[in-house]
């Protein structure tokens, strides 16, 4: 042990340490489990659930959990779980992120905890970074899981899984070759609820968040594909939490009319001139427009003032044509294909189809590139990636790069850093950085060096930056004759299979930064023939180029990682330029005029420790920027998470509530009782009867105006109240026999949740435009966040009263609504979601609450309602052309 103290900090190293007599007793438990038969060993879980039902916590359990575990592991893909695999399974037990160096069998660890914690019955989630790991990893851990007796589901896109053992022709290949390859045979097509209610559910991000939100969208409770969040596991952690937790998951529809603005703002603002009309802040990836600008935008339209001709929308949209010009580029930021503009992801450097940037930035694109303009979508439903994640009970990650993180890990998750200590030393050579003094000179040298390794038969992976670079570095080492695998992100599945032949001598593969995640390298190709293997090795085993270095050093050491797994030889080197984007942005220039002073020559290169560092010093300084961009999208979404919180648990109430009758005939006699409380404050000669009963008339269509009259001469408050709610119980009662009983509590329910989600709709999109109008009185030196919070809390407890009132006016006529298409529980895509939508628009917006004070005091100072106010009742109209006619 004493070697990992000095590698490590003290802190880790205790842990790791209290670690150890836990790893021991797993091994002795270790002869034990040999002797079992497959059968003694698949009843060993029935043995495990009974004593977690009975009240064993998982901890006692956990020794004879994991022996089992590495049994089957044995078995199964005949690999037996190292100490320090066993070390990392318990952390991630413990909800800690582990790193582990890439390479380590982190798929493999995972398989501990994922059983124990499974033992409870309750859901346990893997959250992979794209669907072809989570189809890999569901089979190839599947095995273990079902030597158990545990069933594993897998969710992909547009399909759910589990794993199907029956399928023993293919068995060979799966097992030799499934750490790259997919046997489709082993997985057996189901419903996503069915995919769900596996012990243990793989899946992306991606899918579990939308799968939450759309669960959230549904009419019944059976619809519903998840069934808790419990247990989750996060593999490669750094980059789900951290670089995709910058934009939250969105399911939106369509919105009709901005298109023409789109199109002409990208006509005026390529006439644009920096520093004239607009200034830009690289650094921020922020524009502003400057007065000039503006005044050239207003000559162009035509119009006087932007500002008041369409308030802040012109404005944005004007913003997002600029940013779509000046910060967004083709083939570094995004693709076009098939028409249509595709996110590149700045990290992975894989396309992401589907997703689309917010605020109507990505119709600012397309507009750009002169493809179909989407129309502007509505957003039905939203959540951020740190949010989803909060509402598991217990959280863990593992990831090979996670120690520069662990300060954004622990503000934001509370969760600690691990560092499990690899099974055999990192022998890999990470060398000093090349720098040049621009783009060309780099990428000749780059082209020399990856020749020279090549020829020598060294395998080399050569990780860029994006697609643009990397065709580029592709087009010149074939004009050299050098031959070489292009890995675009294009494709996963190929991708692997390509990523998994790199560590063959004389291979030379060119990747995308992150491309291939996932899957190991193993020297000499996989699977390797032993002699291969060797010359491998004695050829320095795989050498890693980076092409540039990345905004996060994070990303770096990934790439790196690709080399020196499991104690392999290998080495690493950056290749840099004073013009590269992160060194540009951070003084590239006056390094590039240093360089010039010394008469550094374009091929020249430098290998200085003091430049070196201070590139690092660079990256650190983005890092931080880019965590107060994630920590400013959470900071809000927090606010937002709230409301979120209790609109659900209402929704969720409503969905498995049998009945919501009291629910619906609450929400009628809390409306009357508002509509009468605010038409007889004073003297009764100055109470308003007509209007309580035409109010009254337009919610039931029933006329009451003389009897009320007649009651009201008591001057008795609560009985005028109790009398229109008796006649509205009586009312409901003759609809509920018109309709039948059924039909009424479908009705009900439907209501209920339509006007919920309407008016959630409507609440998400306020709470926007709320966000964007905070963030312009930043300028009147206010704090936007508190502002939001305040204002937000308004508005929220405005949609909760509205949900009321709406219902209650909406409930009588109720007959004229259609029913709500059935969806079917796997089409739940967002596309389809936007039609079974489409046809909630004739709810209306809230506007103003009634008010609900019953104190005499109070009530005498109460602002009336002005007439050319929105009415209180919600209808969006005036109150002098609604209730106050
Ligand atoms: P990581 O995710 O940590 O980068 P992987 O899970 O992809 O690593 O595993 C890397 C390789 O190591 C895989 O080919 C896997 O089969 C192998 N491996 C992992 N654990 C063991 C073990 N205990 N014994 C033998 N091989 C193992
Ligand atoms: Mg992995």
């Amino acid at each position: 042990m004493s070697f990992l103290s000095k590698i490590f900090g003290d802190a880790n190293a205790k842990y790791i340490k209290s670690l150890q007599p836990v790893v021991d007793r797993i091994s002795l438990l270790e002869p034990k489990f040999e002797k079992l038969s497959d059968e003694q060993l698949r009843a060993k879980t029935e043995e495990f659930r009974k004593l977690v039902a009975n009240g064993q916590s998982l901890d006692t359990i956990l020794p004879e959990a994991f022996a089992a575990v590495r049994e089957a592991a044995k078995r199964t893909l005949n690999q037996r779980h190292f100490d320090v695999q066993l070390m990392g399974g318990i952390a991630l037990h413990q909800g800690k992120i582990v790193e582990m160096k890439t390479g380590e069998g982190k798929t493999l660890v995972a398989t501990l905890p994922v059983y124990l914690n499974a033992l409870e019955g309750k859901s346990v989630h893997v959250v992979t970074v794209n669907d072809f790991l989570s189809r890999r990893d569901a089979i190839w851990m599947g095995q273990i899981y079902d030597a158990l007796g545990i069933s594993t589901g897998c969710i992909n896109h547009a399909a759910g899984y589990v794993y199907d053992a029956g399928h023993t022709e293919k068995d060979k290949i799966r097992d030799e070759e499934g750490s790259f390859k997919i046997i489709h045979e082993f997985l057996r097509p189901v419903t996503r609820r069915e995919a769900y209610a596996a012990d243990i559910t793989y899946g992306t991000n991606n899918e579990f968040g939308f799968d939450y939100l759309r669960d959230n969208m549904v009419y019944a409770s059976e619809q519903m594909a998840q069934r808790g969040h419990n247990f989750v596991i996060v593999d490669e952690v750094d980059s789900i939490l951290i670089d995709e937790a910058r934009t939250p998951l969105i399911i939106s529809a369509p919105d009709e009319d901005s298109t023409q603005l789109y199109n002409t703002f990208s006509r005026i603002v390529p006439g644009f001139i920096e520093n004239e009309d607009y200034n830009l802040d690289e650094k921020l990836k922020a524009v502003s427009i400057t007065e000039k600008g503006i005044e050239k935008v207003e000559k162009t339209l035509g119009v006087d003032n932007i500002y008041n001709e369409g308030d802040v929308r012109y404005v944005h949209h004007l913003e997002q044509a600029l940013k779509s010009y000046v910060l967004f580029k083709k083939d570094r930021d995004y693709v076009i294909k098939g028409g249509e503009v595709i996110i590149v992801d700045e990290f992975t450097g894989r396309l992401m189809p589907g997703r689309r940037w917010s605020e109507g930035l990505h119709q600012a694109v397309e507009a750009k590139e002169g493809v179909k303009i989407q129309k502007e979508s509505r957003t039905l439903a939203t959540i951020t990636f740190q949010n989803y994640f909060r509402l598991y009970k217990k959280i863990s990650g593992m990831t090979g790069t996670a120690r520069t993180s662990a300060e954004e890990f622990h503000k934001v998750f509370s969760l600690d850093v691990v560092e499990i200590p690899t099974n055999r030393p990192l022998v890999r050579n990470d060398m000093a950085d090349r720098i040049y003094k621009n783009e060309e000179g780099k990428l000749k040298a780059l082209v020399g060096e990856i020749r020279e390794k090549h020829e020598k038969g060294q395998p080399v992976l050569v990780g860029t930056v994006s697609i643009e670079k990397n065709e580029l570095l592709s087009a010149m080492l074939s004009r050299e004759g050098v031959p070489h695998n292009l890995l675009n992100a294009k494709n996963h599945e190929k991708e692997a299979e390509i990523i998994a032949q790199a560590g063959k001598l004389g291979t030379v593969t060119i990747a995308t930064n992150m491309a291939g995640r996932g899957v190991d390298i193993v020297l000499g190709g996989n699977p390797a023939l032993s002699d291969e293997a060797s010359k491998a090795c004695e050829v320095g085993g795989l050498h890693v180029i980076g092409t540039e270095r990345h905004e996060a050093r994070r990303i770096d050491d990934q790439l790196r990682g690709r080399a020196g797994r499991q104690g392999d030889p290998g080495s690493s080197q950056f290749f840099v330029s004073t013009q590269d984007d992160v060194i540009r942005v951070f003084g590239g220039d006056r390094l590039h005029n240093i360089m010039n002073t010394l008469g550094v020559g374009d091929d020249d290169v430098i290998e200085n420790k003091f430049i070196s560092r201070a590139i690092e010093q660079a990256q650190s300084k983005i890092e931080g920027h880019n965590f107060d961009i994630r920590k400013y999208v959470l900071e809000y979404d927090d606010v937002m998470n709230k409301h979120r919180e209790a609109v659900y648990k209402l929704r969720k109430e409503i969905i498995s509530s049998s009945d919501v009758e009291d629910k619906v005939t609450d929400f009628v006699k809390e409306y009357i009782g508002n509509l009468v409380d605010f038409h007889t404050q004073g003297a009764s000669y100055e109470w308003n009867i007509k209007e309580i009963s035409e109010s009254f008339k337009a919610m039931t269509g029933s006329d009451i105006h003389s009897e009320l009259s007649d009651k009201a001469k008591a001057n008795d408050r609560e009985e005028v109240k109790s009398f229109i709610a008796d006649k509205a119980v009586f009312l409901y009662e003759v609809k509920e026999k018109e309709l039948g009983e059924e039909e009424m509590r479908k009705l009900e329910r439907i209501v209920l949740i339509r006007t919920i989600d309407e008016l959630w709709m409507n609440h998400i999109e306020a709470m926007e435009h709320l966000r964007d109008s905070v963030r312009l009185r930043a300028y009147g030196q206010r704090d936007p966040l508190v502002e939001y919070k305040i204002e937000g809390q308004k508005m929220f407890q405005q949609l909760m009263s509205s949900i009321g009132t709406q219902v209650a006016n909406i409930i009588f006529k109720v007959s004229l609504m259609q029913q709500p298409q059935r969806v079917k529980a796997e089409e739940r895509r967002p596309d389809i979601v936007q039609e079974s939508h489409s046809h909630q628009q004739n709810i209306n917006e809230p506007v103003h609450r009634p008010p609900t004070q019953t104190d005499e005091s109070q009530e005498n100072n109460k602002p009336k309602i002005g007439r050319n106010d929105p009415c209180w009742c919600g209808s969006k109209k005036k109150y002098k052309k609604c209730h106050g006619k």
